[in-house]
C-alpha cells in the first residue's frame, strides 16, 4: 500500500515538475519570439505628411541632452521644447548594444540586423526609406557632420555586409539618385569626383561653392570639420538642404549630429556639448521650416547612447566633468525621441527602433 502511495506521489510530483517546465519553456520561447521577431508596437499613423525630417544625434542619450542644458545655464534645448516625446528601444540582432550601422539600418528599413551591416541582412539588400521616397517621386537629402560614407548616412543610401567597405559604399552613394548630400569627404569619394559632377549634379567642396550652385542636385563634401558656431554650421547646411529639397512632391531629409558619439567614446565632455548644441541648432532650423511649411513631420532621436553618461545628483554647471562618462562604448539604454508636426500625436510613448520606419512610411506614402 505504502509503496503504491509513494509511486502515486512521485507521479504527481513529476506531473507538477513537467507542467512547470512546460510553462517555463513556453514563456521563454514566447518572450524570445517577442524580442527577436516581433519587437515593435506597430503604431498606426493615419495622417499624411508631404515632407519628413529625421534628425539623429549619434550616441545622444537623455543625459547628454540634460548635461548640455546644465551647461547652457539650464535653458531647455530646442528638441526638448517639441510637443511630443517618448522613448525608443535600440537593440540590434547582435548581443550587447547596437552600433550606428545596425541602428541606422533599422530606422531606414524597419528591419533589425547585425552590428556592422548597412541595410543588408541574410545576404540581401533591404530597401531603405530614402530609396522608397525617390521611387515615389520625392526628393532625398542626407546631411552629416562626419564622413558621408560613415554608418548613419550610408545606411540610407547604400547596402553592404560591412560598414568598413568604404569604397563600395562610396560608389553606391554616388550611383544613388540622392538630391542633396552634405558631409565630410574622404579618399574613396574623391576618387569618384568625375562621377559625382554630372549635368544635373554639382560636386562642391566649400560653403561658397554650395551657395553658388544652381544645379538640381548637389554633393557638398568638406575636407575640414563642420563648425558648430559661425555661418557654415550644420544648422546652415540644414537650411540649404531644405531650400534645395522643397518641391510639390515632398522630400525625406536625414540630418545627423555625428560626433556626439565620437566625443562620448573619448569622454570629451566640452566637445560633446559643442556638437550637441550644433545639432540642436539644426533641430531648431528644421522645426522653424516645418512650422512655416505646415505639411511636414520632424522627428529627433538618437541611434543609441554612448558613454553611459550619468549626472550626479544636485550637480551644477561648473561641476560638469569628463568623469560623468562611465564607459567608452555604446549602451543599450532607451534613447528619447522628440516630435513636431503632422502625425506625431499618434506615436506611442515607448516604441521600438523598428517602429520608426513604419511611422515615416505611413506618413509619407
Ligand atoms: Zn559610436
Amino acid at each position: 500500500m505504502k509503496e503504491i502511495d509513494l509511486k502515486k506521489q512521485n507521479k504527481i510530483l513529476w506531473i507538477i515538475i513537467s507542467c512547470v517546465l512546460i510553462v517555463t519553456i513556453a514563456t521563454s520561447v514566447t518572450l524570445f519570439g517577442v524580442y527577436y521577431f516581433n519587437y515593435g508596437t506597430d503604431p498606426v499613423v493615419e495622417e499624411k505628411a508631404q515632407n519628413f525630417i529625421l534628425l539623429i544625434g549619434d550616441g545622444m542619450g537623455i543625459n547628454h541632452i540634460k548635461t548640455a542644458e546644465l551647461y547652457n545655464n539650464g535653458s531647455l534645448l530646442n528638441m526638448r521644447k517639441l510637443p511630443v516625446t517618448g522613448e525608443v528601444m535600440t537593440r540590434s540582432l547582435s548581443a550587447g548594444a547596437t552600433d550606428s550601422a545596425a541602428s541606422a539600418t533599422t530606422y531606414a528599413t524597419g528591419e533589425k540586423t547585425y552590428n556592422g551591416r548597412l541595410s543588408f541582412k541574410d545576404g540581401k539588400n533591404l530597401t531603405t526609406i530614402a530609396e522608397e521616397a525617390m521611387a515615389n517621386g520625392k526628393k532625398v537629402g542626407i546631411v552629416a557632420t562626419k564622413v558621408a560614407t560613415d554608418a548613419t548616412p550610408a545606411a540610407f543610401l547604400a547596402h553592404s555586409n560591412s560598414r568598413h567597405n568604404t569604397a563600395e559604399i562610396a560608389s553606391q552613394i554616388v550611383a544613388s539618385d540622392v538630391d542633396v548630400l552634405f558631409g565630410l569627404n574622404n579618399d574613396e569619394l574623391k576618387a569618384l569626383a568625375s562621377s559625382i559632377q554630372t549635368d544635373n549634379r554639382d560636386y562642391c567642396t566649400s560653403f561658397e561653392e554650395i551657395s553658388a550652385s544652381t544645379s538640381e542636385k548637389i554633393f557638398g563634401l568638406f575636407d575640414e570639420d563642420i563648425p558648430n558656431i559661425g555661418r557654415n554650421t550644420l544648422a546652415s547646411l540644414t537650411d540649404t538642404a531644405l531650400a534645395k529639397l522643397e518641391n510639390e512632391n515632398g522630400f525625406f531629409l536625414m540630418v545627423e549630429g555625428s560626433k556626439i558619439d565620437s566625443y562620448s567614446h573619448t569622454n570629451e565632455m566640452d566637445k560633446m556639448i559643442d556638437e550637441l548644441n550644433g545639432f540642436d541648432a539644426a533641430v531648431s532650423r528644421a522645426v522653424a521650416w516645418a512650422r512655416k511649411n505646415g505639411n511636414t513631420t520632424v522627428l529627433v532621436l538618437a541611434d543609441h547612447e554612448t558613454g553611459n553618461l550619468k549626472i550626479p545628483a544636485e550637480a551644477t554647471a561648473d561641476q560638469i566633468s569628463n568623469d560623468w562618462f562611465h564607459s567608452t562604448g555604446h549602451t543599450s539604454q532607451n534613447i528619447h525621441y522628440f516630435g513636431y508636426g503632422i502625425g506625431v500625436n499618434s506615436i506611442p510613448a515607448l516604441i521600438d527602433n523598428t517602429d520608426v520606419y513604419d511611422i515615416i512610411k505611413q506618413l509619407l506614402f
